[in-house]
C-alpha cells in the first residue's frame, strides 16, 4: 500500500516538541518530508535532525509575525518543491482569572494561536494556489474552546476563533482544492499539561468517559487522516480527540 503521505510536503509550527513533534514524526513515517517551525530555532533544528537527515528541517519562525511565516513556507518550497499541508500548531498557555489576567497576557495568547492561525493559513494557502495541487490545513483548536474553561478567557477566545477561521477559510479555499479542518485535542500529556497542579489534572481526569489522558500520538493519526485523501471529502470540520470528555 502506497505511505499515505508519499511525496508530499508539510509545514508544521510548534514542532518542536510535545503534539507538534508528533504530526512531525508521524507525518515522516507515512512519507512525508517536513519542515518544523518552531519559535525556539535550536530545538527545532535538534528535532528536525532526530526525525531524519534529508526528510525534516528545522526553522526558527515566530508565528506571530507575518514576514516569520511568509519565509517558513517559502524554505519548504525552496527545499521540497512544493507545500501540501499546513499544520497550525504552535501554541502557549498564560492562565489566570479574568480579575488577575494582564492585558499583555490576553494579547500573547491571542496573538500565538489566533493570529498564528490566521498568518499559517493564509501564507500557506497562497503557497498551494500557486502550486496548483491540492492542500490540507489543519489548525489546532482545543476543548477549551468549545465549553470555556475557567482561568482561560485568552486561550478559549482564541480557540473557539481558531474554529471560526477554519470555517471561513475552508469556504475561500473550497474552489481551489484546498481543505481546512480543525482537531480540538481534550487532555493530552504534554510540558503544557504536565505544569498543572495534581488536583487540577486529577478534575480533569475524572471528566473524561474513558478515564486517561490522551498521548500525543493519538492526536497525531487525527492529523495524519486529515492531511492524506482518506479525509478527501471533508472541509470546515472539528473533529473533538478528547476521549469522550465534553461531547
Ligand atoms: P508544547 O508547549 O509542548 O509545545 C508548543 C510548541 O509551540 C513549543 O515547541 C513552543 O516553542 C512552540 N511555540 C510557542 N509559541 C510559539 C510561537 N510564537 N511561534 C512558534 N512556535 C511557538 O504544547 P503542546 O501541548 O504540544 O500543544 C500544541 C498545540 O496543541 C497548542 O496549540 C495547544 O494549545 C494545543 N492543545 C494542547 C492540549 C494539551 O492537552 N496538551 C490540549 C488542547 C490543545
Amino acid at each position: 500500500m502506497t505511505p499515505l503521505l508519499q511525496d508530499k510536503v508539510a509545514v508544521v509550527t510548534g514542532g518542536a516538541q510535545g503534539i507538534g513533534e508528533a504530526i512531525a514524526r508521524t507525518f515522516i513515517d507515512h512519507g512525508a518530508r517536513v519542515v518544523i517551525g518552531d519559535r525556539d530555532g535550536a530545538a527545532a533544528a535538534a528535532t528536525a535532525a532526530a526525525l531524519g537527515e534529508g526528510r525534516a528541517i528545522g526553522v526558527a519562525c515566530d508565528v506571530t509575525d507575518g514576514e516569520q511565516v511568509s519565509s517558513l513556507i517559502a524554505r519548504a518550497v525552496e527545499a521540497f518543491g512544493a507545500l501540501d499541508v499546513m499544520v497550525n500548531n504552535a501554541g502557549i498557555t498564560r492562565d489566570a482569572t479574568m480579575r488577575k489576567m494582564s492585558e499583555e497576557q490576553f494579547d500573547q495568547v491571542i496573538d500565538v494561536h489566533l493570529r498564528g492561525s490566521w498568518l499559517g493559513t493564509k501564507h500557506a494557502a497562497e503557497a498551494m494556489r500557486d502550486g496548483g495541487r491540492p492542500g490540507a490545513i489543519i489548525n489546532m483548536s482545543s476543548i477549551s474552546g468549545k465549553v470555556g474553561f475557567f482561568g482561560q478567557t485568552n486561550y478559549s477566545a482564541a480557540k473557539a476563533g481558531v474554529v471560526g477561521l477554519s470555517k471561513a477559510a475552508a469556504k475561500e479555499l473550497a474552489r481551489h482544492g484546498i481543505r481546512v479542518n480543525a482537531i480540538q485535542p481534550g487532555l493530552i500529556a504534554t510540558d503544557m499539561t504536565r505544569a498543572m497542579p495534581e488536583d487540577i489534572w486529577e478534575t480533569k481526569l475524572a471528566e473524561i468517559p474513558m478515564g486517561r489522558a490522551g498521548s500525543v500520538d493519538e492526536i497525531a493519526s487525527v492529523a495524519l487522516f486529515l492531511a492524506s485523501n482518506l479525509s478527501s471529502y471533508m472541509t470546515g470540520t472539528v473533529q473533538e480527540v478528547t476521549g469522550g470528555r465534553l461531547m
